[in-house]
């Protein structure tokens, strides 16, 4: 590839915090306010000009549930409270069961789970990290570390100011796509994904059927482009794609707005419209951390660095794991730490932890942890283990299954049953949304 050598300059130094978010989807706004009501400073740093990432700007308005499928409440913390501020200004699709947030319920009761308006959820973020006090920079792209051996000591931007820098103590990567790790040098594995693309659209006969019910929800219905994840794509002409440079980011955005425009021109008629397209690429899995340990699937759930339980959504009722620590962060950078669909879990551990409950727990974990780092001036590689764990349980985070019941008293061992690892299997009920 033809190069040229940009030229050395000074550039100004726009904002120094303790902490630095990079990218503000669900994992971000965590990860953000998990540090900031630890007591540190936070700069959270945002390339479009709303928060929620992929459920806002890409349309996956569906908190998937955070119980486990058998009447057991799994995730507490930030991933509970989230799906609430999520559901706050509009229809509130949580299970009247769960809305008080028991730790159990009847295990054939319907999952703590919910839908929400994106605008509304859009409005309910902004005004969460105001009152949580996290500083947050829209339109602002995240362009290079600035890295003096291992240890990161800020970020070069570029924004309608040009190009500026902000420093800081730690740093959080949640742009989904490791984009800060890996330029950094961290180790990372690639995935390549479908394209796929839902809208969201009305039409009269879906609005008549809506009012006798008197459910907003039944007014919208979405539609799927593109490839379904859970089929055998290969006979397909249109093309999977990494959506970790420009031009499959490109590829994307032609393929799928083509066929959009395709149906519109085929069904285009009174008493029809098309609410609104995503605003970035729906890219499931991208670039991931390899970091120094893996979410380990076979590991059962006596993790002693568990930073929390996770479940897998709702193909495998009572699959529940445990997340360790060490699956945030590299082995040799100090003080950058992964949060959201692109920490360290290989294989079908990906798929589970790309759900937004568990980007959000480990966007608490993440900012907590920098939170310790930064109190105690130590390296992320170094942070109290125990203190952390601590901190998260505190807040209602459940670190390690069978403990956390055996303290709620007499509640069943849940039994553990396997899941196909089948495309299908996976996605079945996940590609509806
Ligand atoms: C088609 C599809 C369907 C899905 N269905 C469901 C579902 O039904 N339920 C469910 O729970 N999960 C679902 N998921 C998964 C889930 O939506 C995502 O994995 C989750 O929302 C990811 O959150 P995140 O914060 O880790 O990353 P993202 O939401 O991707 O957020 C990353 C943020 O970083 C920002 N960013 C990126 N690069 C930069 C940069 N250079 N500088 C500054 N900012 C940057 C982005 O703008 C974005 O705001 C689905 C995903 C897809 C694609």
């Amino acid at each position: 590839m033809k190069t040229i050598t940009e030229a050395q300059r000074d550039i100004p130094v726009a904002g120094e915090s303790d902490l630095l978010v990079i990218g503000g989807g669900l994992a971000g706004v965590a990860a953000a306010v998990a540090a900031a009501r630890s007591g540190v400073s936070v700069t959270l740093l945002e390339k479009s000009c709303v928060l929620g990432g992929l459920a806002t700007l890409g349309h996956v308005c569906v908190y998937l549930p955070i119980d486990d499928g058998i009447g057991h409440k799994i995730h507490g913390g930030l991933a509970e409270e989230l799906m609430h501020v999520c559901s706050r200004y509009s229809y509130n699709t949580i299970p009247d069961c769960w809305k008080s947030g028991p730790a159990r319920v009847d295990p054939s009761s319907p999952r703590y789970s919910a839908t929400f308006n994106i605008p509304a959820c859009i409005l309910a973020i902004d005004e969460f990290m105001r009152d949580e006090h996290v500083n947050v920079v829209f339109d602002t792209a995240f362009c290079m570390p600035i890295m003096d051996g291992n240890t990161c000591r800020g970020v070069i931007v570029e924004n309608k100011s040009g190009r500026t820098a902000y420093l800081a103590r730690m740093i959080i990567d949640s742009t989904g796509d490791s984009d800060v790790l890996y330029r950094a040098g961290a180790d990372c594995e690639l995935r390549k994904n479908v394209v796929s693309h839902w809208t969201y659209e009305i039409d009269m006969d879906y609005i008549r059927n809506g009012s006798t019910s008197n459910d907003v929800l039944q007014n919208i219905r979405m539609r799927w482009f593109g490839l379904r994840p859970d089929v055998d794509n290969s006979g397909s002409d249109i093309p999977m794609l990494y959506g970790t440079t420009s031009e499959d980011v490109n590829e994307y955005l032609r393929i799928s707005r083509s066929l959009a425009l395709e149906y519109l021109k085929k069904n285009q008629r009174d008493g029809y419209a098309m609410l609104t397209l995503p605003f970035i690429p729906q890219f499931r899995m991208t670039r991931r951390l390899k970091g120094l340990k893996e979410m380990d699937l076979t590991a059962g759930v006596n993790v002693n660095s568990s930073i929390g339980c996770v479940v897998h959504s709702l193909e495998a009722p009572g699959a529940v794991y445990e997340f360790p620590y060490e699956a945030l962060i590299d082995g040799r950078i100090t003080n950058i730490a992964a949060a959201g669909r692109m920490v360290s879990a290989g294989g079908y551990g990906w798929e589970i932890m790309r759900c937004i409950p568990n980007c959000v727990l480990t966007g608490q974990a993440s900012g907590t942890a920098a939170a310790l780092a930064i109190r105690a001036g130590c390296t992320l590689q170094e942070v109290d283990i125990p203190a952390l764990q601590n901190s998260l349980a505190d807040t209602g985070v459940m670190i390690h299954m069978y403990d956390e019941l055996r303290n709620n008293g007499n509640l069943p061992p849940i039994k553990r049953k396997s899941i196909s690892t089948a495309p299908g299997a996976i996605q079945n009920s996940l590609s509806k949304h």
